[in-house]
């Protein structure tokens, strides 16, 4: 009688807690605004981007700075309003 021992496969269960680490920082927005621009050193760029893949915190505020350079990188085709009844 012959035994077959299968080597069982052990499931190292690991538990990512998101909010675990309190010293960790988080991008600031002054980063987040570069990062957007495309104004961040290659070096940055990629850290940023590994926080941000882990962050959904950081990855909502580039969201609003996304909008906000989007905004800026418009072309103003209207003249504001102070300007025409200016005189
Ligand atoms: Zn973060």
């Amino acid at each position: 009688m012959d035994l077959c021992v299968h080597a069982t496969l052990q499931n190292g269960e690991m538990m990512l807690t998101s909010n675990g680490s309190s010293t960790k920082t988080h991008l600031r927005r002054e980063t987040l605004g570069l990062y957007a621009l495309g104004d961040l050193a290659v070096r940055e760029t990629l850290a940023t981007e590994q926080h941000l893949s882990g962050c959904a915190r950081c990855k909502k505020n580039l969201r609003q700075v996304e909008a906000v350079v989007a905004a800026l990188r418009q072309p103003v085709l209207e003249s504001p309003a102070w300007a025409a009844s200016r005189g």
